[in-house]
């Protein structure tokens, strides 16, 4: 059975490259009818807000992106603490002392004479004596000691990774104040949920050999991993420092729908063009993993605009409807209305302005080599209700007494009718008016 997890730390909101990674997660679950659990990295109980877990929330399901169950790792430290334990029995984890300022300067020194900044291990070869002492002074921390050796595993997109850990420094899994890491928490929860893949970024490629060795450690198999690339911007610049306007809420508020960064987010970097998917179901058909390159993957906003559009046109008017409503079109206007106005639009929120137009709420676009054809055309323009057939009536009376044809005949109509000189077809805007354009000429 699939079991997979997607992990956010609940220190911000979620923004586009943590939801490619959360949607990974979900589908390969789906795929499988497995389970997909969604565990909240809270153990630093001063960064982690109550308000980030339930944005966190609102927008996977926003996405429709249903978890199985929430698991938190600030419910969990009895359990870390018994797999500390663990390590320590089996001489794998060791206190050390050394300040910051004191690591730093070790840092310095060894980059000084040309060599990687890796820990030198000196509290490993403290006397228990010496400990005491330090212990005395200040309280010691906790890291794991690698085996210094070529870590390698399949990747499902990278390939063969490899990875040497002699070139890593042991990682602090637990903190002076008892404060347990990710790296560590991480390991021992996807141990106990029985994890069968875990899909994450690139950026946690060393960890992920860290993680293996303390799977060793603790007699465990590693599960399969993905490392997707990240999300770059359209000239290769890293997407991080903008990925605070590329938030979930943001592209929410923007008026993108939940279908337009799915269907990106699932194809995007693959080999898959990316296309309209109207909902997970549609995207579960087509979606692989093994069509990812471990390349970066260029990311580009405008894109969700354009499937945003055509999701307007293609969905189907019943699943909107409510959103529809919520606008105030009444109901028995709905559904004309949008079949109307779909293909004009650029997301949902646009068609507030196609009612104020509707309604008459609008400043005519007249010029003044119109302004005689346009007066002598709401002359003849009968009174409320239009219907489907107004337009044509109206129009083939006027390419009579007026003389003119094409753009001549209809533009100045539009402009004068909408204020603007391009929207939906004429015939469905008249039959839709609520107000007689006469009123405002
Ligand atoms: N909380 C970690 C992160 O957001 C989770 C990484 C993982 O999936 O293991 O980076």
């Amino acid at each position: 059975m699939t079991i997979t997890r997607f992990a956010p730390s609940p220190t911000g909101i979620l923004h586009i490259g943590n939801i490619r990674t959360a949607l990974f997660n979900y589908l390969l679950a789906r795929r499988d009818n497995g389970t997909f659990i969604l565990r909240l990295d809270d153990t630093d109980q001063t960064r982690s807000k109550q308000e980030f877990v339930d944005a966190i929330f609102y927008d996977l399901e926003w996405l429709g992106l249903q978890w199985d169950r929430v698991e938190r790792q600030s419910e969990r430290l009895d359990r870390y603490h018994e797999k500390a334990n663990e390590l320590i029995g089996n001489g794998d984890f060791y206190e050390c002392f050394e300040s910051p300022d004191e690591l730093d300067l070790k840092r310095k020194f060894q980059l000084k004479r040309g060599k990687p900044p890796v820990y030198d291990r000196e509290s490993l070869n403290l006397s228990e004596e010496q400990k005491q002492t330090k212990r005395q002074r200040i309280t010691g921390y906790w890291r794991f000691k690698l085996a210094q050796r070529e870590v390698s595993w399949k990747d499902g997109i990278q390939g063969m990774v490899s990875i040497n850990t002699a070139n890593v420094s042991d990682p602090v899994l637990i903190r002076g104040d008892g404060l347990f890491l990710y790296t560590f928490a991480s390991v021992v929860d996807d141990l106990d949920f029985g994890i069968t893949h875990v899909v994450r970024g690139d950026d946690h490629l060393t960890n992920t050999a860290t993680q293996i060795e303390i799977l060793a450690s603790l007699g465990s198999k590693p599960p399969v991993f993905y490392h997707h690339s990240l999300l770059v911007g359209k000239k290769g610049e890293p997407l991080a420092k903008r990925l605070g306007d590329l938030s979930i809420r943001d592209l929410r508020e923007k008026g993108i729908e939940p279908a337009a960064i799915l269907s990106q987010l699932a194809y995007l970097g693959s080999s898959i063009p990316v296309n309209l998917k109207l909902d997970l179901d549609e995207i579960l058909a087509t979606f692989s993993l093994d069509s990812f390159s471990g390349n970066p993957t260029k990311f580009d906003e405008q894109q969700l605009v354009g499937l945003t559009s055509d999701y307007c046109r293609s969905v189907d008017y019943k699943e909107i409807e409510s959103k529809v409503l919520e606008r105030g079109i009444p109901k028995a206007d709905g559904e004309q209305f949008w079949n109307a106005v779909k293909g004009n639009i650029k997301s949902i929120g646009e068609i507030t302005e196609w009612w104020e137009i509707i309604n008459q709420k609008i400043q005519p676009q007249i010029s003044s080599e119109d302004r005689e054809y346009v007066e002598a055309a709401m002359a003849i323009l009968p009174d409320l209700p239009f219907n489907q057939d107004t337009w044509k009536n109206w129009t083939e009376k006027l390419k009579l007494t007026s003389g003119r044809r094409g753009a001549k005949l209809f533009l100045p109509l539009r402009k004068a009718i909408t204020g603007r000189d391009a929207g939906p077809d004429m015939q469905s805007v008249m039959a839709l008016l609520k107000v007689s354009p006469k009123a405002k000429i």
